[in-house]
């Protein structure tokens, strides 16, 4: 450069030394030749002062004269450059300059020209950017590392503290929504200092948290606050809590849980700069995506651990296996379902587990599965620990490793063990049922939806003599004309409908197309239709189960002819028959010769009871009659036998009666009653055992009358003769002759009554009496026997007499007055003949419509032996006694017969010694 003249040099002189840069000229060794006020300002020196200085004096970083000559070398090459050193003030301190150096050349003295500015300003400002970036890198340490939520926000607010040098740093929540992830308050305050918290319980840090989240809530306040504390309402807390500037931010939490982060300063007033505001918002920021993080990450791992719990635990069974087929991983529910431990199993291949027969499935599927990426509901029989096998099944998919080839498989299975067995059985008896269906003596027919034919049994093809593809899947029952015709096709639809039916009996033709070589069949068949439903209750087909009642309605028809013939025979069958229900008692039929034998119909006896009422009336008899045939029908029933004949007297509709010999036999529910008719047989029967029994006792009389008439005869008649012939004595006195002739009288008289008594007898005998009834004054009768006797009883000096006359009304009565007066005689005259002493009472009274009559005498007696035969014919007693006394021991037989005739009874009682007493009875009315 070259100097201009004087005028302009005084120009740049006056400018360099005021100039707002330092300027400094020195030469080559450094001494300072010049300096303006700048400098001297900059350096706190004087003019004179810097003067006696050198510039290494000055310059903090080249203080030795070979520093600054070295360094001064380079305007040797470049006549201008700019450096940056330090210069030190003359207090000692230094501060950052950038100098513009120049070389003058004045006059030949090489001279330098320094321009320095001082760039403190500059060098801060880019520490604090230095700082920022390192705090930034800081908190990135920080948040990278942490797992931890509460560690990190306590680690975060360090620094924060500790980069923004405040008194207090805070994180406080600001709401408390629920079940959101709240923190503990954190609060760090500087060493040594003792404010009040603001977390404190008390009235004012309550109001500044209040405060706090107020002021939170206004909009544009939700990312930063910061303030500059001075309000009149806020000076309370701003004292006590020692808060004299603030900076708060807002952290936004993804589950809009909210929280404010602060920084305050307590002992002096503080502006924030730009570039401190930027960097604790850059800090919330990113402590808040942190917390986020953890958040997430938080959750990740409790839900992790959730469904690791889940996994263990879950219902289903899990494996996996490497390549090779070996086990890398079981759950829990594995080991519990196969009883084994993890450790017996971890490594082990697979195909060990399973039962024999399943191994080789599994060698051989294993790499297909490998290769396809998945398997569903692959069974296998895997081993339990205890030895017994369980039926799994078996669902998996294969993972990869990132380069695509296989890394493990992931597989579930289910316990199918009971589905198994259940299958099996359900195959087995799905078995049974398809062999009993074949096998079945019933032809079977299943109908689709559409009524196709899809499925018939054996016996089909033995029905119809074909075999079951001339018709299956071709005869179509909807269709078949027959089936409309027969109408059949009602009960079908019905089954289809979902009802179950038995088709009443119908013939039918089998359905063959023409021109086959099978022929057609017609068969009676009987039907039942029923529909087969699925698990929703919807008809999926129809079954028809036939059996072929053809030769049963042959039967039938054969039986039905059989029948009519055997009805007319039964009808026309010349003995009267019944059937009648046992239980019922109804009386189900009558033949023709029923009716004509008793008259009675079937709308006369309906029912057993009305036989029972008309045919036996009288209700002792019947009673008699059901008893006795209930126990026939009884036995019968049980021993399996005809019913016992007996013979019942049976009263005809008109009224006759009739002997019948009723027998029986039980048919099933019925017992078939016949009816043979005794009664013309049964009055011969009688009239042959009474003649018969006539005979005998003709001939007992002839025997009894030649044994006893000989000597009733012989006697009187040996008296007549012997005493006739004494009358032809010659000198008979007449006195003689008057005492034969008596004898021969009485002995004539004694024959009479012998005879007399034989007539009678015989009359009895020979049923030749008759009755004469009249009117008969029963008290005259008794007084006439007495005095009819007094004379006799008086010769024997016994006393006779009457006793209980009856009164006059009940003395009239109806009967034969010569038999009662011949049995009264009879009687009183065998008293009187054998009584020897005492008396003989006769009387009679009256009991109910009879009058009972008796004799009693105190004679020898009847001894007891006798007693019973007494009124037989030809019976007397063989007596001491009565030896004497004439008798043909006939009257009392004749006594009998004529009570007897009359309607009554006689008897009698006696005691050998005492005497006798002869009672009779005869009727009031006859
Ligand atoms: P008879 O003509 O012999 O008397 P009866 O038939 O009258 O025939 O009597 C039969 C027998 O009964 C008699 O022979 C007698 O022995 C006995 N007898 C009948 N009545 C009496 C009586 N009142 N006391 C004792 N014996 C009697």
């Amino acid at each position: 450069m070259t100097i201009p003249n004087q005028k302009h040099a005084n120009l740049y002189r006056s400018l360099v030394l005021n100039s707002g840069d330092a300027m400094y000229l020195f030469n080559l060794d450094g001494k300072l030749v010049e300096v303006n006020k700048q400098a001297c300002a900059n350096l706190g020196y004087t003019r004179e002062e810097l003067l006696a200085l050198s510039l290494y004096d000055v310059d903090a970083e080249h203080k030795t004269k070979e520093n600054l000559l070295k360094f001064f070398s380079i305007p040797d090459r470049e006549k201008h450059c700019k450096l940056a050193t330090s210069h030190k003030r003359k207090d000692g301190s230094t501060f950052p300059v950038e100098v513009s150096i120049s070389l003058l050349n004045e006059n030949g003295d090489k001279l330098i020209l320094g321009i320095s500015r001082d760039i403190s300003e500059h060098v801060e400002a880019k520490q604090n950017l230095f700082s920022y970036i390192d705090t930034l890198e800081k908190i990135h340490q920080i948040t990278l590392i942490s797992e931890n939520i509460e560690k990190m926000i306590s680690d975060v607010l360090n620094v924060v503290q500790e980069v923004f040098n405040t008194d207090r740093t805070f994180f406080i929540s600001s709401d408390k929504t629920k079940n959101s992830f709240q923190f503990p308050p954190l609060e760090i305050v500087k060493t040594g200092a003792s404010y009040i918290s603001i977390f404190d319980e008390n009235e004012i840090a309550k109001n500044y948290r209040q405060e706090l989240l107020e002021k939170r809530k206004y909009p544009g306040n939700d990312t930063f606050t910061s303030a500059y504390f001075k309000s009149e309402k806020n000076k309370s807390y701003i004292d006590e809590l020692h808060i004299k500037s603030e900076m708060i931010t807002a952290i936004t939490i993804t589950n809009n849980t909210n929280y404010l982060m602060g920084v305050h300063q307590c002992t002096k007033i503080r502006e924030w700069t730009q570039l401190e505001k930027k960097l604790f918002i850059e800090i919330s920021r990113r402590l808040g995506d942190t917390i986020n993080r953890l958040h997430y990450y938080h959750n990740l791992k409790q839900s992790e651990k959730k469904y690791k719990t889940l996994f263990e635990n879950a219902p289903l069974s899990y494996h996996s296996l490497n390549s090779d087929g070996n086990i890398v991983d079981v759950n829990n529910t594995w080991l519990k379902f196969l009883g084994y431990k993890k450790k017996d199993v971890i490594g082990k291949n697979y195909g060990d587990f399973l039962h024999p027969d399943w191994k080789h499935v599994f060698d051989t599927n294993f790499p297909k599965f490998k290769a396809c990426g998945y398997v569903n509901d692959v069974h296998f029989k895997i081993r339990h620990q205890k030895g017994h096998y369980k039926y799994i099944s078996l669902q998996g998919c294969t993972g990869c490793h990132p380069d695509g080839t296989f890394k493990k498989t992931y597989c579930v299975f289910q316990d199918i063990t009971s589905r198994k067995k259940a299958e099996d059985e359900l195959k087995e008896s799905e078995e049974r049922y398809r062999l009993l269906m074949e096998q079945s003596p019933f032809t079977v027919e299943v109908y689709d939806l559409n009524g196709l034919q899809i499925s018939v049994n054996k016996a089909y093809e033995e029905l119809w003599q074909f075999p079951k593809k001339i018709t299956l899947f071709k005869f179509n029952i909807l269709k078949s004309p027959q089936v409309r015709s027969s109408g059949m096709l009602n009960y079908i639809k019905r089954a289809y409908a979902g009802e179950t039916l038995d088709i009443p009996d119908y013939q039918f033709k089998s359905e063959i197309e023409a021109g086959s070589v099978y022929k057609s069949q017609s068969r009676w068949l009987r039907t039942r239709v029923y529909p087969i439903k699925n698990e929703f209750e919807k008809v999926t087909h129809i079954v028809l189960v036939h059996r072929d009642i053809t030769d049963q309605k042959e039967a039938q028809k054969a039986l039905r002819k059989s029948e009519s013939q055997f009805k007319t025979f039964v009808q026309r069958v010349p003995i009267p028959l019944s059937l009648v229900n046992i239980t019922s008692g109804k009386i189900k039929y009558l033949n023709d010769r029923f009716f004509n034998t008793f008259g009675y119909t079937l709308e006369d006896i309906s029912h057993l009871d009305d036989w029972w009422q008309l045919a036996y009336p009288d209700p002792k008899y019947r009673e008699w009659v059901m008893d006795n045939w209930e126990k026939a029908v009884d036995y019968g029933i049980k021993h399996e036998t005809d019913i016992i004949p007996d013979i019942y007297n049976i009263t005809c509709k008109d009224g006759s009666r009739k002997q019948i010999l009723i027998s029986g036999i039980v048919l099933g529910d019925d017992f078939l009653a016949n009816f043979i008719d005794l009664t013309a047989q049964k009055s011969i029967e009688n009239e042959l055992i009474a003649a018969k029994e006539k005979a005998e006792e003709s001939e007992k009389l002839k025997t009894a009358f030649l044994a006893n008439m000989s000597h009733e005869i012989r006697t009187p008649m040996n008296g007549i003769l012997g005493f006739a012939d004494l009358l032809s004595t010659p000198k008979l006195s007449d006195e003689k002759r008057e005492k034969y002739i008596k004898i021969i009288s009485q002995s004539g008289e004694r024959m009479l009554a012998t005879i007399n008594a034989i007539i009678e007898i015989s009359k009895i005998e020979t049923n030749q009496i008759v009755k004469c009834i009249s009117q008969v004054n029963v008290t005259e009768l008794l007084k006439n026997q007495l005095l009819f006797f007094v004379p006799e009883a008086d010769k024997k000096e016994i006393k006779l007499r009457v006793k209980s006359i009856l009164p006059v009304q009940e003395s009239l009565i109806f009967t034969d007055h010569t038999m009662l007066t011949s049995i009264l005689t009879n009687l009183i005259n065998n008293a009187i003949k054998y009584t020897n002493y005492g008396s003989i009472t006769f009387g009679c009274t009256k009991k109910n419509d009879l009058l009972e009559f008796s004799v009693k005498d105190t004679g020898i007696g009847i001894p007891q032996n006798v007693q019973k035969s007494i009124f037989e014919r030809f019976t007397r007693v063989d007596h001491e006694n009565t030896k004497a006394i004439e008798g043909s021991g006939l009257g009392l037989s004749i006594t009998k017969a004529y009570v007897e005739l009359l309607g009554g009874k006689i008897w009698m009682e006696s005691k050998e010694g005492i005497g006798s007493q002869f009672f009779f009875t005869i009727p009031i009315k006859n």
